[in-house]
């Protein structure tokens, strides 16, 4: 590839690097790709660029497009998981007794279900995230790594990194490959999900409620989602789990207020994590989620999204079940599943514990996590693995076999990293947003993609953690 030749010779060039980067910084303040920062992360004084690669990275086509093509299945297929208690009762009755978080989170599952149906519109943001993996005869395939079914990010301040890269590209002479940049506009989309579900909540006075954390890095990404909102005259607030335990209450219909106003839509940018919530932020989560508000997500589409639950699709018959008649989207969705496999009590999961002890380096040991930063590899795997493998600690992991994705070059932007060719490879995602109203579909969609890229030195990702950047498909 030219911009492998070209970052070769930029390297031993420091003036001309510097300037570049220069370049690349500027045009990132210029299209709005800004993230606080970790020293002032509620302060709007000091901002930086959002984190991203000088160069865009190469991806074949063929494995973008079917990631792309496979998103209205997912999307269809977390919506018909989110609708199946016995599903979901059956795929965590192990990990419920080894995992408190998602014991919690299916207790208020539980509670909601014992209630009548209060809201029959449903809807997703969602983001399906694939590896190209690697193979040692040469080619290889789209895996995916995990579906995100609350608080999936990515979009909002990077919408304008392929304006970006295109720009360096030109600037830099390398015209050919400036064409093969495609732009995705994903914040429309996925705003467009909200704002249908709001519609047909049908209050032109009630609000969207953003329930987001205390510390705010991410908030001109949620402020691009806003703008979107506003721009169709869908109100929009922001409020934390304690505001909403204060101050939020339930009328004799179900409906949920807060400082007076009525809200539509509950939309999740927090609340992924243990460390998310206090015991009044479970009494507030419960709250929400027995609301007649539209949650994005609710409760069990929140569950949908759990490591365990992918490991069960993996399962022969079980993809099946959930298309019965339509085979061809049976094996469109499995042929980018990893080997995935249970660590339950029971003779199955003892083979997995054995097959993971003997190749530690061939899988990735997931606990029911979100967020980057969770899993375990190597060493840590067989470590973990030897500490929980005779009980049923063990059920609150699932193993994955591990992906090897092609190795890239290229040069990250991060405040604070020195510069420095890298070794780094990519993470395609997929945005998908749904709304369901009753039986029917009323939205199925591709919201774009996002590509996110680390260096090869971790194995874990995370943006906020400071190990990912944001990237951009050089389309080859
Ligand atoms: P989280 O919900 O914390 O984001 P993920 O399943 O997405 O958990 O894993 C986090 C990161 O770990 C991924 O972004 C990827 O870089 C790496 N990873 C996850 N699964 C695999 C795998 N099977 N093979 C190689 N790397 C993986
Ligand atoms: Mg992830």
């Amino acid at each position: 590839m030219a911009t492998k030749v070209f970052l070769q010779q930029l390297i031993t060039n420091p003036d001309r690097l510097n300037s570049l980067v220069d370049e690349a910084k500027e045009l990132a303040f210029q299209y709005g790709i800004l993230l606080r920062t970790h020293e002032t992360p509620n302060s709007s004084e000091v901002v930086t660029y959002a984190p991203f690669t000088l160069f865009p990275s190469p991806v074949p086509k063929a494995a973008l497009l079917q990631a792309l093509a496979v998103q209205t299945h997912i999307n269809t297929l977390v919506d018909k998981i989110s609708q199946d208690p016995d599903f979901l009762e059956e795929a965590l009755a192990g990990t419920i007794k080894a995992d408190e978080f998602t014991a919690k989170l299916f207790g208020i599952y539980r509670k909601v279900q014992q209630e009548a149906q209060t809201q029959s519109i449903v809807m997703g943001l969602i983001r399906a995230d694939y590896m190209v993996d690697q193979r040692e005869d040469g080619t290889s395939s789209l895996k995916q790594i995990e579906i995100n079914t609350i608080a999936a990010g990515g979009f909002g301040v990077s919408d304008r990194l392929p304006v970006l890269h295109r720009n360096i590209l030109k600037s830099v002479g390398l015209l050919e490959e400036s064409k093969c940049i495609q732009d995705t506009n994903r914040t429309p989309g996925m705003s467009a999900a909200l704002a249908k579900a709001w519609e047909l909540y049908g209050q032109q006075r009630a609000v969207i409620l953003f329930l987001v954390e205390e510390v705010q890095l991410s908030k001109l990404s949620h402020r691009s989602i806003e703008r979107e909102l506003w721009n169709r005259n869908v109100p929009v607030i922001r409020r934390k789990f304690e505001e909403v335990s204060e101050r939020g209450s339930l009328d004799a219909d179900k409906r949920l207020f807060i400082d007076g106003l009525e809200v539509a839509v509950v939309y999740y940018r927090y609340g992924y994590m243990p460390d998310n919530y206090t015991d009044q932020s479970w009494d507030a989560r419960l709250l929400m989620e027995r609301s007649l508000a539209v949650k994005c997500p609710d409760i069990s589409t929140h569950l949908a999204g759990t490591k365990k639950v992918q490991q069960v699709l993996a399962r022969p018959g079980v993809l099946e079940k959930f298309f019965p008649d339509q085979p061809q989207v049976v094996e469109q969705i499995r042929a980018t599943f990893a080997g995935l496999y249970t660590l339950d009590m029971g003779p199955e999961g003892d083979r997995t514990v054995a097959m993971a002890l003997a190749n530690p380096d061939n899988f990735v040991l997931k606990p029911q996590r979100e967020g980057g930063g969770n899993n375990y590899f190597g060493e840590d795997l067989t470590r973990i693995l030897q500490e929980v493998k005779s009980d049923e600690r063990r059920a609150a992991y699932i193993l994955m076999d591990r992906i090897r994705p092609r190795t890239e070059q290229n040069i990250l932007l991060r405040k604070g990293l020195p510069l420095k060719l890298t070794s780094v490879c990519y993470e395609i995602g997929v945005c998908g947003a749904y709304v369901r109203n009753g039986q029917e579909m009323v939205l199925n969609e591709v919201g774009g993609h996002i590509l996110r890229t680390k260096s090869i030195e971790h194995n874990d990702a995370g943006i906020i953690g400071g190990v990912t950047v944001f990237d951009n498909p050089l389309i080859i």
